[in-house]
């Protein structure tokens, strides 16, 4: 048998940047409008501050305006509430992020469902819950838009194939289970509680891993052939002592019996960010009724 091929999730996203830096310069010289990105992290969790580094990094590289707030770990509820209140109303401002986890003195859920939704680049206002799960133009979660972007330019069309979900969190799980469903897939959505998961994951052509568990899937769990998604970023410690990034795919097994596989790193983890930067355009295109092409032909 031969190796899977490989689906290279740096090459893909750095040519989706590089198309959404053309269009940011199009609708600067054109309509006289700079997309802006607001990021907000509470406090200093190291993980945190790292992706809070990136996305203003690549934020900037494409051409829109970053702003960053950085607030210490105590600020209050109504604090944060109070300065979601304020970028939801300033014009310079597209897309709202808040990087999770947020301090535990905080309600997640209350702060998300302050933003705009139609400012809400991470998607998960429920009124964007909402859109993707019954249909419309919302704003699509950036993981799962990023991994079905990766599909879509394996497989090309994706109607009537098995796709298995292993996960169904609110990030990545659901609303990947809603996107497989829109390109007419048959979907099973597995988690802890499913009885026979490597007998649900033969049976699929589509594996989506979005658990956190390390090296979890087995290569004899994959269906010959299968296209395998492999969302996991979790860090290991190797005997040395060094740590090393693996997947939620055992991927030296898999990498024998699939079609096609995302390594970790350089799959799913650089669309993330690149999928922002794609529904910031897309909700700065919308509040200003720009005609530019929508990235998601399903929505
Ligand atoms: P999560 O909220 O912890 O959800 C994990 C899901 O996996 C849950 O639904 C859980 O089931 C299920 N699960 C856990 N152990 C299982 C097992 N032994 N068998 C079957 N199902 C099991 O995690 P998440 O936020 O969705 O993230 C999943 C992974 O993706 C993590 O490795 C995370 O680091 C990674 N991630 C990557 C990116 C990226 O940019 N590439 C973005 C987000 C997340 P229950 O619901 O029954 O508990």
């Amino acid at each position: 048998m031969t190796k899977a091929k490989l689906i290279d999730g740096n090459a893909f996203s750095a040519g989706l940047r590089d198309e959404i830096t053309a269009r940011v310069h199009e609708i600067r010289e054109r309509n006289h409008i700079v997309p802006g990105l607001a990021v907000v992290l509470v406090g200093e969790d190291p993980a945190s501050q790292v992706y809070v580094r990136n996305k203003h990094k690549r934020t900037v590289e494409s051409g829109m305006n970053s702003y960053e707030h950085k607030l210490p770990v105590d600020t209050t509820e109504a604090e944060l509430l109070n300065l979601i209140e304020g970028l939801n109303d300033d014009p310079a401002v597209h897309g709202i992020l808040v990087q999770l986890p947020l301090p535990k003195h905080i309600d997640s859920q209350k702060v998300i469902e302050a933003i705009r939704p139609d400012k809400d680049v991470d998607g998960f206002h429920p009124w964007n819950v909402g859109k993707l799960a019954a249909g419309g133009l919302g704003l699509i979660p950036c993981t799962p838009l990023g991994s079905m972007m990766l599909l879509r330019d394996t497989l090309g069309k994706l109607s009537g194939l098995k796709a298995v979900v292993i996960g169904r969190s609110n990030i990545v799980g659901k609303p990947m289970a809603h996107l497989l469903i829109r390109e007419s897939c048959t979907v099973t959505v597995a988690h802890s509680r499913t009885r026979d998961l490597p007998g649900e994951v033969r049976a699929a052509d589509i594996v989506i891993a979005a658990v956190g568990q390390p090296e979890m899937v087995r290569g004899d769990w994959i269906k010959p052939g299968a296209t395998v998604i492999d969302v996991g970023i979790n860090r290991i410690t190797l005997p040395d002592g060094k740590t090393k990034l693996v997947g939620d795919v055992n991927f030296a097994e898999a990498v024998e019996v699939a079609g096609a596989i995302t390594p970790v790193p350089g799959g799913v983890g650089p669309m993330t960010i690149a999928c922002l930067l794609r529904n910031t355009l897309t909700a700065c295109a919308r509040l200003h009724r720009l005609d530019i092409p929508e990235a998601e032909p399903w929505a």
